[in-house]
């Protein structure tokens, strides 16, 4: 079968039998869907031939691109020697404890446990339990509350997707979980910017008041809960999901004097920051935290298999070891050993080719760079990267930094320009965001911002024709 009829008849059996996740069913039954087959380094190859720069390591997750034959050597061994056992009922194997050995090492100090799971929403699951579990054992069940953040994303389960502070996520399937509410986020281009400021010029002086201003949010959300209520602060350290966001540099300072009056846990959801995308193996010590609990997936395992867990700091750990009674908590695949076989190897790749650092010292400032200069750009608002995380603000006039009506969808239609072109950027409303395999080279991140300005260039033209007719 020549390649293109194999492509039309996985397209038609895909719209004929798969519910895609996050997807407009009817729409993608009427456009159908790009078949991905193959993919090698940090390019994907599509059933019609095409090699596509992945811009976004699939979902923030292969961060050791493509091909990586140890990794599928370290699953093959692995599938051969235990394909197959739970760590339930006093039952453990070598690679879930390894791997729980070694992610304690590359932790903070203060941590020494891990928690499995087979996601990221999974080990948000688990963080809440554990949570609310710890105070319970502390003898204050009445610490139920979690602040989370608008906008913030921490998985698609029913705790994820209430942790999580997505509006249209509320809206269906609700009610969520009680006991979680939301503080604003430190959006600055959507929220702060020219808001509060009457110099322009004070740029930077009003990015911080910003980040105070969130900060302050907090503070006042406990002082409403009651601080003895109040059980954990939970948050990304640069939202990912909800646009690529770097709060203000006064942001996390701010958070941190705000938990300091109060005895609540913070929890710092590391499912995209950590594993070296800030350029730090967690996002946390970029930003100076010292969180009590660190929900882990992705790039733990480079996303060649499904593995997540939480990293659990000394003081709840210690309390939950000590108090003892059963934690009624669990997955068939908490530490499968083949993910685990696999992510350990992950680790062990990282950390022999020293990626952690080349991000911190080399990739990331040559990302911010080029990146930079796409600020031009007469659609670009705004441009920001930190690490290998990077977004692009578009806009209807630069100077006021207007957006575009939202019935346009600008935001998409560059998305799939950007797909044609042989980039895959992602859109979140009307902000395109990157989020690159780790193991990109100088050369490769040229290309990708030489094809980002190209589908740049198509989104304006294709904006100015359908405004001229
Ligand atoms: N937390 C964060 C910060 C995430 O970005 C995601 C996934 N994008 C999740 C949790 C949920 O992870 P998963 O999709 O593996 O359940």
């Amino acid at each position: 079968m020549a390649i293109n009829d194999a492509g039309e008849r996985l397209k038609a059996l895909d719209a004929r039998h798969h519910l895609h996740p996050f997807t407009d069913f009817k729409q993608l039954g009427e456009q159908g869907s790009r078949i991905i087959t193959g993919a090698s380094g940090v390019y994907i190859h599509d059933a019609d031939g095409q090699r596509i720069l992945d811009g976004m390591a699939g979902l923030w997750c292969v961060n050791l691109g493509y091909d990586q034959p140890e990794l599928v050597a370290a699953a093959s061994q692995q599938m051969t020697q235990l394909p197959y056992y739970n760590t339930f009922f006093k039952t453990a194997h070598p690679p879930a404890i390894e791997l729980a050995a070694e992610l304690c090492r590359l932790a903070p100090e203060h941590i020494n446990h891990v928690f499995f799971t087979g996601s990221g929403s999974e080990a948000n699951d688990s963080m809440l339990r554990m949570v609310r579990r710890f105070w319970a054992l502390k003898g204050k069940p009445e610490k139920q509350w979690i602040i989370a953040r608008e906008n913030g994303y921490h998985g698609s389960t029913v705790a994820g997707m209430s942790l999580g502070g997505m509006a249209p996520m509320h809206a269906q399937g609700g009610p969520c979980v009680p006991g979680i509410t939301h503080i604003r986020q430190p959006y600055w281009f959507a929220e702060g910017r020219g808001k509060g400021s009457e110099s322009p010029e004070s740029d930077t002086h009003s990015r911080d008041d910003f980040g105070r201003l969130c900060a302050e949010a907090l503070d006042a959300r406990i002082q409403e809960l009651g601080p003895d209520n109040v059980a954990a602060f939970l948050a990304e350290p640069v939202q990912g999901a909800g646009g690529a966001i770097m709060p203000p540099d006064s942001y996390w300072p701010a958070i941190k004097a705000v938990l300091a009056k109060y005895d609540i846990l913070l929890v710092v959801d590391e499912v995209i920051c950590g594993f070296g995308r800030l350029g730090e193996w967690f996002g946390s010590q970029h930003y100076d935290l010292k969180p009590d609990l660190m929900p882990i997936a992705k790039g733990l395992s480079s996303g060649y298999l499904p593995i997540g867990g939480v990293l659990v700091g000394d003081r709840v750990a210690d309390t939950l070891i000590e108090e003892g009674g059963e934690f009624f908590h669990g997955f068939t695949y908490s530490g499968h050993p083949v993910c685990a076989a696999v992510a350990l190897k992950t680790l062990e790749i990282m950390q022999r080719e020293d990626i952690v650092t080349r991000v911190r010292d080399d990739l990331g400032p040559y990302l911010a760079s080029r990146w930079a200069t796409l600020a031009d750009h007469p659609l670009v608002g705004e441009a920001r990267s930190l690490g290998l995380m990077g977004a692009l603000e578009l806009v209807a006039d630069k100077a006021s930094g207007e957006r575009f009506a939202t019935s346009l969808a600008v935001g998409n239609l560059c998305r799939d320009i950007c797909f044609e072109t042989g980039l895959v950027m992602r859109s979140v409303g009307d902000t395109m965001i990157i989020s690159p395999p780790l193991v990109i080279t100088h050369e490769q991140i040229d290309a990708l911002v030489s094809l980002a300005r190209a589908a740049l260039d198509e989104t304006a033209r294709q904006l100015a024709s359908h405004a001229a007719t």
